[in-house]
């Protein structure tokens, strides 16, 4: 079907991803631009509230509950269910394959490329193949389903060798992200009444790399007084049906290996031919594509620069994506006339690690807290920011610090399992171009 149509009076602003930066921008252009066409290319029908999959994956938190639905928060914007797949800057289109395989070019006046990133996949042998991904709601119960039915089958083995492979998890990347799946993970194991081996693994020095120093002592102390292993500067060289063999050497018999070890933009853009920035689209200050001014951009894709350090891009992180999604309505909204265009400008407001149960890391205006404070600021921080759910949510937290957790699985994942490749739909050819591939949030 092609939607493009010549007749069309009103301005039409194309959002490609309801993300953290996609979201927010159309709240605002809902607000600002009440006589605009507002068209959203999602391929689910919900803003994911991404940094509470670590508690999905454990069990804590109901998945519906990390989904913001697009049709009541966003009651003007026309949501197109599927993925852009291309985009023409000249004739001012996007192409857009929808949930059923259907072709569909919608026109444009305004566009803005908000489609975040795909996990990174290192091209080291058996990744692709047996490492489970974790950046979306299917990945992250397929994980828990997996976690649990390694467990059920464990005790039904005779064999003390298949028995410790079983019970035996490895979390690949000590980043915000592998250090609250593995944190959760053991959370979850406990539950279920299993004394599992849960295994962290990075090449930097210490835990959270990216965060401060501050952060790091006290999540190690959290996750190595639960029994976590930690194994730093270590890599994973290959990982098999039955095993996950390091750089060390070291040969850790598992059935499990979750991959965190961060993401990287969209590649979306690379057919643009637009400069880059380590793969993200730069913009200027205004969160608009050089030489072309009806072009957006946001998030994780977006190479945006840090007014705050100058030389610098922001980091990709919710924090930024959520401001610079409101700043970029604001303009696209200024650039059809509707009030003044605004920079983006933000400093960082710190950032929280929850590590399950009463534990935490956060450094709030850089204040380093852990323990029961951080917690506190942790969920106060997540409530706040969420922009549905809230009530649902404090409910799930609630309810799992009065009841046992309810460990269950639903037979979801295949015998053979599910791939990081193929966990979340087919990964675009170009995902595969460079010896990488790509595995999309939804
Ligand atoms: C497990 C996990 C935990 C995290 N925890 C934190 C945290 O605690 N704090 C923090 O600040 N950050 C955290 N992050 C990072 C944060 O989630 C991202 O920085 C943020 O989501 C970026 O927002 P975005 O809008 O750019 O992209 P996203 O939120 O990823 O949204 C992109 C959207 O675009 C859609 N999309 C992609 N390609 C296409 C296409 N071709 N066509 C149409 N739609 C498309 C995607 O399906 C998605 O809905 C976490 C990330 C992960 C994976």
């Amino acid at each position: 079907m092609n939607s493009t149509d010549a007749g069309r009076r009103r301005p039409r602003v194309v959002v490609v991803g309801t993300g953290f930066a996609g979201y927010h921008c159309l709240r605002v252009l809902e607000r600002r631009l009440p006589d605009a066409d507002l068209v959203a290319v999602n391929p689910a029908d919900y803003m994911l509230y991404v940094p509470l999959l670590p508690e999905v994956a454990g069990g804590a938190l109901d998945p519906r509950h990390v989904a913001v639905p697009l049709r009541t928060k966003l009651p003007r914007t026309r949501t197109v269910l599927g993925s852009v797949t291309g985009i023409d800057l000249t004739d001012k289109t996007i192409t857009a394959v929808d949930v059923e395989g259907r072709r569909k070019v919608l026109d444009w006046d305004r566009l803005v490329i908000a489609s975040g990133s795909v996990t990174r996949l290192l091209s080291i042998p058996g990744v692709a193949k047996y490492a489970k991904g974790f950046k979306s709601i299917a990945e992250s119960i397929y994980l828990r389903d997996h976690v649990l039915r390694q467990l059920e089958l464990a005790e039904q083995s005779d064999d003390p060798a298949e028995r410790g492979a079983r019970t035996t998890f490895v979390v690949v990347g000590a980043g915000y992200t592998g250090t609250e799946l593995v944190a959760q993970g053991k959370e979850l194991t406990r539950h279920a009444g299993q004394d599992a081996r849960w295994v962290l693994i990075d090449m930097a020095k210490r835990v959270l790399p990216n965060l401060s120093e501050r952060l790091s002592g006290p999540a190690r102390q959290i996750l190595e007084k639960r029994g976590i292993e930690i194994r730093l500067e270590t890599s994973v060289s290959e990982v098999t049906r039955t095993c996950a063999r390091l750089t060390d050497g070291t040969e850790i018999p598992t059935r499990t290996v979750a991959w965190c070890v961060g993401v990287r933009p969209d590649p979306l853009v690379e057919p643009l031919n637009l400069p880059t920035t380590k793969g993200r689209l730069n913009t200027d200050r205004f969160l608009s594509v050089p030489d072309h001014p009806d072009v957006f951009a946001a998030g994780d894709v977006a190479a945006v620069p840090d007014l705050t350090r100058p030389g610098e891009i922001t980091p990709m992180t919710a924090q930024h994506a959520q401001r610079q999604g409101r700043v970029a309505g604001i303009n696209v909204a200024a650039s059809l006339g509707v009030g003044r265009r605004r920079r983006y400008k933000h400093h960082d407001l710190g950032f929280v690690v929850d590590l399950g149960g009463w534990e935490a890391v956060a450094n709030p205006l850089h204040v380093p807290l852990s323990g029961v404070p951080a917690k506190i600021v942790a969920r106060a921080y997540h409530l706040l920011a969420m922009p549905a759910n809230r009530l649902r949510v404090a409910f799930d937290w609630v309810a799992d610090l009065l009841t046992r957790r309810l460990v269950v699985h639903f037979g979801l994942v295949p015998e053979e399992g599910i791939s990081l490749a193929e966990a979340d739909g087919p990964a675009k050819p170009q995902d595969r171009a460079d010896g990488f591939a790509g595995s999309k949030a939804g």
